[in-house]
């Protein structure tokens, strides 16, 4: 039985499965380990029917993946619900070399474990070596850079662009950008080479933006945006959207409504509870009936601003691995 839209929100919403440690290892031997120790050991990728989904590795989770003549299954309950292949990921996800060039953080959102990890802070060198590995693979088809805060939002713009010249100089593949936004971040990382820009609002509910990011900004993310289209395009500017900090569905339809109607194309992203913030704040991810219905309102949402998400070329919309992705999912 393939994937389907339904199948893969039953997944997302359980968000991870216990699979057997040899079929891992198979899993894990054409996975390139350049994004830390421990990585690709901590989830994996499961395709099939044309969609792809990104899962955590839990023992105690109701889903188990087993073998399948070829193939593997995915079982709940005693019941196949799908059958697909695992997907090796190049630096982060498949298909992508999706690096964090700093992994520190000034800030304090409550979601997020960065500032909790005292990650490790990339030299361009670093950058330019995971990305060349990737390449090595064959299969690598865009570059995403991501970031933390380690000093200022300047400072790590600095850093991004200066990346995304090095990188432009050496590959002719889309160049996608995550980070904090700047007064100039857009025209820098445009002029610099970027491809497609993502900042993040995170929630567009004003008092849990308040409340869960202290220090940031969620107006300035928005006219951030705002300009972000007018230099990178239409369709070329996203932002993730947590589903599952508390919002009310209203809230995700009128922010979605809102974002598209900007240009932006919304990313819902389902909460992914860190052990390293628990009781820092309350989440509840959201059931497959909820990630269904908030996938097709943004589907209509994007439809109706003549926008499109399966167009995207780097970072999360392309992947699809932890999200329902309007236009290609649903
Ligand atoms: S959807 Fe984004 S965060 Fe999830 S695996 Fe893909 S690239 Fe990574």
């Amino acid at each position: 039985m393939e994937m389907n839209g339904e199948i893969k929100a039953l997944l997302v919403s359980i968000g991870s499965a216990n699979i057997d440690d040899e079929l891992l290892a198979e899993a894990a031997k054409t996975t390139i380990p350049s994004a830390g120790p421990g990585a690709g050991l901590e989830s994996f990728f499961f395709k099939s029917g044309g969609h792809r989904v990104r899962l955590s590795i839990n023992k105690n989770s109701p889903l188990r993946v087993v073998r399948c003549c070829t193939d593997v299954a995915i079982i709940k309950d005693k019941k196949t619900i799908v059958t697909g292949k695992l997907e090796p990921a190049l630096s982060h996800c498949p298909e992508q070399a999706y690096l964090t060039l700093s992994g520190r953080c000034v800030y304090d959102c409550k979601f997020c474990p960065v500032p909790k990890l005292d990650g490790e802070v990339k030299l361009p060198d670093k950058i330019l070596q995971l990305v060349d590995e990737a390449r090595q693979s064959g299969q690598l088809r865009a570059i995403s850079l991501t970031s933390g805060v380690e000093k200022s939002p300047e400072d790590e713009v600095k850093r991004a662009v200066q990346m995304v010249r090095a990188l432009r100089k050496r590959y002719d593949i889309p160049i996608g950008v995550s980070v904090y936004p700047t007064d100039t971040s857009s025209e820098e990382l445009k002029a610099a080479g970027a491809t497609e820009i993502k900042y993040n609002v995170e929630t567009m509910d004003p008092e849990i933006f308040a409340r869960y990011c202290p220090g940031l900004s969620l107006d300035y993310v928005l006219t951030s945006l705002e300009k972000a289209v007018n230099i990178f395009g239409r369709n070329r500017v996203s932002s993730n959207f947590i589903l599952g900090l508390g919002e009310s569905d209203e809230c995700v339809l009128d922010g979605v409504t809102r974002l598209a109607e900007m240009g932006v194309i919304p990313n819902l992203r389902p909460i992914s509870p860190h052990p390293l913030r628990a009781g820092e704040v309350k989440v509840e991810r959201p059931s497959a009936e909820r990630l269904l219905k908030l996938a097709r309102a943004t589907k209509k949402a994007l439809e109706d601003q003549g926008l499109r998400a399966d167009l995207a070329e780097t970072m999360c919309l392309p992947c699809t691995g932890c999200d329902i992705t309007p236009q290609i999912d649903v």
